[in-house]
């Protein structure tokens, strides 16, 4: 038998979920997949480390209803690929950890319970992520369950990147800019500390672009401040979110075109962004191959925030000395890459047009003042190394 680490990313209507196998005090990615349309059109997928397809089936929505039929399903899918490996720890993408929760943790039953306080501060995402912990603890009991943040990184940010400027007691019953992706930049950093632990000491911008978009600000392998805030809603404007937006528009739209609470969150998180401005897609794949002006222009608008957000993180960190893209658009999108970097020259920021079109590693031009990255990042990788470090601390304490 040898040793593996499960990883799970549950939404509201899918479980996302990577398996890796543990060698010494690594985790190497055996596979991946997803069990999307839960309770709806089940699809589970899942892929082996070479991207050959291991399992692809599909269940009436009835068979599938919730995350523990989902994630029993996905068991039964890729058991035979998982034979012979014994499940140490699962892990687990939680989006908030709460002014406190600033490290990857075990949950047992109080740690739930703090969990589970948390769910006012992200109703949208706090409870699938709940439901994905309880229905690994019900598949595999006594298996250590591990919840890893996407706050913890930015929780050592300086109180005044940390507040609204709000009277100090919605500080203290938690409205704060808590900001997210926090796994993924961590992974980067981590990344950058391994490659050139010079570079990763000085003052890095990471530009997490995906289907969610945020950029963060990291000095000397710590987070500084982040376009997201309370929210993921906040910073610049992703697949279908808003991004930043003048609180007055939503005091507006409720007082003088009668929207409420539902339309609202409607509107930010579902029908703006890319995909609400452009009317077409979400997608940059499409919006880059649509003639249509609004696709364009959707496009333009985020290439400009993007921007503008890089200026202003290298303002909170006195300067930048690397600029790191990464995620979906950040690591593909090389046509949007050149174009939020031009007109950063300020910055000592440039982009060789060659290298940015071969998607090399490095896309500055030799020598340049401040290096320009691309890199992958991977959160579940994150995560599993996370859950080997609880456990390892665990078995010390
Ligand atoms: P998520 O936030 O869901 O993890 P990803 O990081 O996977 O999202 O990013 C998905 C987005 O990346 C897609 O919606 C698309 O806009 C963009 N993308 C992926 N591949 C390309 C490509 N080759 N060119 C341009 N954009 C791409």
């Amino acid at each position: 038998m040898s040793d593996a680490i499960l990883v799970l990313n549950a939404g509201s209507s899918s479980i996302k979920f990577e398996l890796f196998k543990v060698v010494g005090d690594h985790a190497e990615t055996r596979l991946d997949g997803q069990m999307e349309g839960i309770g709806a059109s089940p699809h589970l997928i899942a892929r082996d480390a070479r991207r050959q397809v291991l399992a692809d089936k599909r269940w009436p929505g009835p068979d599938v209803a919730d995350h523990v039929a989902a994630l029993a399903r996905i068991m039964e899918g890729i058991g035979p690929s998982i034979e012979g490996r014994n499940i140490i720890a699962v892990g687990h993408r939680v989006v908030h950890g709460g002014p406190d929760l600033a490290a990857p943790m075990l949950v047992d039953g109080p740690a739930m319970e703090k969990l589970r306080a948390l769910m006012p501060l992200a109703p949208l995402h706090q409870p699938h992520n709940i439901a994905g912990i309880e229905a690994a603890a019900r598949r595999f009991p006594g298996v250590p369950q591990i919840a890893c943040f996407d706050t913890a990184f930015h929780r050592a940010h300086a109180w005044e990147a940390d507040t609204f400027a709000l009277p100090p007691e919605f500080y203290d019953r938690g409205i704060r800019r808590y900001g997210f992706h926090g796994l993924s930049y961590e992974y980067i950093a981590d990344l950058l500390a391994e490659q050139d632990p010079a570079l990763a000491a000085g003052r890095v911008v990471v530009a997490h672009l995906g289907n969610g978009s945020s950029l963060c600000a990291i000095h000397n392998g710590r987070s500084i401040d982040s376009t997201m805030g309370f929210t993921a809603l906040d910073g610049v404007p992703m697949g279908t979110r808003c991004g930043q937006i003048d609180p007055g528009v939503l005091l507006h739209l409720m007082l003088a075109e009668g929207m409420d609470a539902a339309d609202l969150t409607g509107l930010l998180y579902g029908n703006a962004g890319l995909k609400g401005m452009s009317g077409i897609s979400q997608d940059v794949r499409d919006l880059e191959s649509s003639e249509e002006p609004r696709a364009a222009r959707a496009l333009s608008h985020y290439v400009w925030r993007v921007r503008r957000e890089i200026g202003a993180l290298a303002a909170a960190m006195g300067g930048i000395d690397a600029l790191v893209f990464t995620a979906g658009i950040g690591e593909n999108a090389r046509d949007l890459r050149a174009r939020i970097c031009v007109g950063l020259g300020f910055l000592g920021i440039a982009i060789d047009p060659v290298l940015n079109a071969a998607n090399e590693a490095e896309i500055s031009p030799p020598g340049a003042a401040t290096r320009v990255l691309v890199r992958a990042t991977d959160e579940e990788a994150m995560i599993a190394r996370h859950a080997l470090t609880v456990l390892h601390c665990t078995k010390l304490t």
